[in-house]
């Protein structure tokens, strides 16, 4: 049973170091000093949605559109699995191009062109339970789908007119297929109150998510929310800590929009309960081109070169860089407790 809303809203009340300080006591335990790495690969900025916070949203004509082809992932991926990096994140907007037969076919090349134990995780919004299935046949392992908000009413407004439950729909669809599950939310949209930020963690709690993706709102001036004010990193720092309390056992990671929104922000997330981090290995011709939003802390820096300075900083911080796959412990339990209930069945 997940804790109760209330529970939640005393948690998110108390004195952000003592949060803070049970959230790192409790990644140290259950998952160590290391932190996962992840090659994040922006391979379209095309997309039919409109979500109001995006600077990818269709009616956006201030951004040059791309997408990349599959011999440039695969070179892209390929580069980054000779430097040791063994997960790959492929997230894009709703391409239409980007058909599932033609996922498939990019996932199967991926497999093959670098190892069946790479990871392939894909983020690339929603899809029939048939096509997440198709894509999890040819080799995708995890899927992210953040839940934005879950507040279906704002949802629905910031989202187009796209319903919650289709999202939550979804995200169950990827349950069930097998992927490990990641979600989330951003912090400080619009409308956000002290009781949606407590239903924002009950809702990843109540999902028990393998990975939880939580980043800073940052308003972007391309789109009908600019002038609004953006999520502060206080805020994203007390609802990791807060997550990774009520999700021991998920991967966090410390998010690229906390990066942006102030310096030091990943390495707050990451002394807040965090155990992963995604450096872009995106080509840097199409890097500054995926503008969710303004100050995107990667678009200069190769990601895969930016290893080091990583390593560095993590290494101050008592903190060690692990380029393995890093499966969620989450999802591990999951399945040793399906198998075992399906030998019980037997
Ligand atoms: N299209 C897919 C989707 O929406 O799930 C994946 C790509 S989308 C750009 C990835 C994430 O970017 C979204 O889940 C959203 O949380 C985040 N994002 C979009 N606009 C943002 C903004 N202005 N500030 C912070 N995060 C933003
Ligand atoms: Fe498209 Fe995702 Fe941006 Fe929405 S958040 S406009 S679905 S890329």
């Amino acid at each position: 049973m997940t804790a109760a809303k209330t529970e939640i809203a005393r948690l998110l009340a108390r004195p952000l170091e003592h949060l803070v300080t049970a959230a790192d006591a409790l990644r140290a335990a259950r998952h160590g000093d290391g932190v996962w790495i992840r090659g994040l690969l922006e391979f379209t900025n095309r997309c039919r949605c409109n979500c109001l916070y995006c600077g990818l949203r269709s009616g956006n004509d201030r951004i040059a559109r791309y997408s990349l082809t599959e011999e440039e992932i695969l070179r892209t991926v390929k580069a980054a699995f000779l430097r040791g990096v063994r997960t790959f994140v492929l997230q894009g907007g709703e391409d239409p191009d980007w058909t599932t037969e033609r996922l498939c076919r990019l996932v199967e090349g991926i497999k093959g062109t670098v190892s069946a134990e790479a990871a392939v995780t894909l983020s690339c919004g929603i899809r029939s339970r048939r096509e997440y299935r198709s894509l999890a046949e040819s080799g995708a392992d995890r899927y992210l789908l953040r839940f934005e908000t879950a507040d279906p009413v704002l949802h629905e407004r910031l989202r187009e007119g796209i319903p919650l439950a289709r999202r939550l729909e979804a995200l169950s669809d990827l349950r069930e297929t097998g992927y490990e599950v990641g979600s989330g939310f951003m912090v400080g949209l619009p409308g956000e109150t002290e009781d949606l930020r407590a239903a924002n963690l009950k809702l990843c709690a109540d999902l028990d998510l393998d990975m939880v993706g939580i980043g800073p709102f940052i308003a972007n001036p391309d789109t009908p929310l600019g002038d609004l004010s953006s999520g502060t990193l206080e805020e994203t720092v007390r609802m990791t800590a807060a997550c990774r309390i009520l999700l021991p056992d998920a991967n966090i990671p410390a998010t690229t929009a906390a990066g942006s929104l102030a310096a030091g922000g990943r390495e707050a997330m990451l002394a807040a309960g965090a155990n992963v981090l995604m450096p872009n290995v995106t080509p840097l011709a199409y890097r500054k081109r995926y503008l969710l939003y303004p100050g995107k802390d990667t678009i200069r820096r190769d990601g895969i070169q930016e290893l080091e300075t990583i390593a560095g900083r993590l290494q101050e911080m008592g903190r060690r860089i692990d380029l393995g796959r890093g499966d969620s412990p989450a999802f591990r339990r999951r399945l040793i407790t399906q198998n075992e209930f399906r030998d019980g069945q037997n």
